[in-house]
Order: C-alpha cells, then sequence, then structure tokens
C-alpha cells in the first residue's frame, strides 16, 4: 500500500468512525486449499459466450467474479457497472474502490475474499435488473457459491440481498443481522455505491464488518 492509499483508508477508517486500529494477526492467514478450484472454472466454462438473456448484446464482458475460490468470506453485488464491463472484473469502478476499502476496515486484502454479483452481464444504463434476468443468472451464483462453500456470504444491497435470501424483505429490514442458508451464514449490508450517496450510512456498514470480523474469528478457530 502506497502512502495514498493509506491516507485514503485512513480517511475511510475516520469517516466510520474508528479511532484506534488493533489487529486479528493470524485468524486471517489463508487456509490450505479445501476445495476444488477447478468447480469455478467449470461453472465459467458453462456460462461461455452467454446469450440466454436480452443483456447479451450489449454487454462488453461477462463479469464471472474475482478473488480467491477458496474464500471464507463472499461478497455478492447487484450487477457489474460501466466500468466493470469494460475491464470483466467486479467491483473496479469508484463503488469498487470503497468496497476495497471496507473490505481492508476489517484487515483483510481483496484477494482474500471473493467477489462477485447476481447479474454477470451489465443493464443497460445501470437499470435495475429484471426478473427474467435473475432468473437465468442466479443459478450460476448458487454454483459458484456451493463451488467456494465460503462460512460467510456478505450481500451488498437490497437486490443482491433479496435475490440470496429469497425475500422481498427491504435491506434495512435485512442489515446487519446473520441468517443461515445452506451451511453458510449469510449478512446483508448497505451497497458501497449507496455509501457514496448517503456517506452517513458508512457507520452501519462498519457494524456489519465487525460482526462479520467476529463471526469468521469464531468460525475459525
Ligand atoms: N455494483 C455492483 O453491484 N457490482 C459491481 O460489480 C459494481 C458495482
Amino acid at each position: 500500500m502506497n502512502s495514498n492509499e493509506l491516507a485514503s483508508q485512513l480517511e475511510f477508517l475516520r469517516d466510520i468512525g474508528v479511532d484506534s486500529i488493533g489487529t486479528v494477526g493470524a485468524v486471517y492467514d489463508r487456509p490450505g486449499l479445501r476445495k476444488d478450484a477447478e468447480d469455478l472454472q467449470a461453472i465459467r466454462a458453462d456460462i461461455g459466450d452467454c446469450r440466454r438473456c436480452k443483456l447479451a448484446p450489449s454487454r462488453t464482458h461477462i463479469v464471472f467474479g474475482s478473488g480467491n475460490p477458496n474464500a471464507d468470506l463472499v461478497f455478492v453485488g447487484e450487477a457489474p457497472g460501466y466500468d466493470e464491463d469494460q475491464q470483466g472484473l467486479p467491483f473496479v469502478g469508484r463503488a469498487g474502490q470503497l468496497l476495497t476499502k471496507i473490505i481492508e476496515s476489517i484487515d483483510l486484502k481483496r484477494e482474500d475474499v471473493y467477489i462477485c454479483n447476481v447479474l454477470k452481464c451489465r443493464p443497460p444504463d445501470n437499470r435495475n435488473p429484471e426478473p427474467d434476468e435473475v432468473a437465468m443468472c442466479n443459478p450460476f451464483l448458487k454454483r459458484q457459491l456451493a463451488a467456494i462453500r465460503p462460512k460467510i456470504v456478505c450481500c451488498l444491497g437490497t437486490f443482491a440481498a433479496q435475490t440470496v435470501l429469497q425475500t422481498g424483505a427491504s435491506i434495512s429490514k435485512l442489515r446487519g443481522k446473520f441468517l443461515d442458508m445452506d451451511g453458510m451464514r449469510v449478512i446483508a449490508t448497505f451497497h458501497p455505491a449507496y455509501l457514496l450517496r448517503s456517506p452517513d450510512k458508512k457507520r452501519e456498514v462498519w457494524e456489519d464488518m465487525k460482526q462479520i470480523r467476529a463471526e469468521l474469528f469464531r468460525l475459525r478457530s
């Protein structure tokens, strides 16, 4: 991390109300390989040059996901935006930079976690995903989670939370509480793009992140 990145990380921590920095040391050391990393590749191969829904003609790249295929923590967002569509990688725009800071706030690196979205293709003009698009794409997300088998899934924003948890409840109701799903602990928090518009919500995200850190610690002890 260079000095600009460090300054920006400290600024984020100050914004979310952190007034002292500790470390949890070896807790987040990478575990040994637990499962077959080929699984994700097989899912990506199955997606291929996907034409299953109406988003295909307008996308530049399919954004499958990136990070540690053996991650204990997976972040699920909504859908690629402009930058992600251009680069083929999730959360690389402004919201992605904030997500990186959020991850680092609990002493993890982006490479330690896995990041993906419900939709793998960008909806035109970043409109909300539509039910037929979700119906086509969600099975791939489910397969990704089954392949990675993380201990914790963190849903970013309303759309990811409602899709993963199969509920119509609002993000304000869903956030900050762990639920059990298929052997994983699932928690929702606000989407980083929402935090860019409503920075006062960063404190709640920090509360959620602290819960995630504590739960990871508990599950790994
Ligand atoms: N917003 C998302 O939900 N996902 C991305 O990958 C980028 C922005």
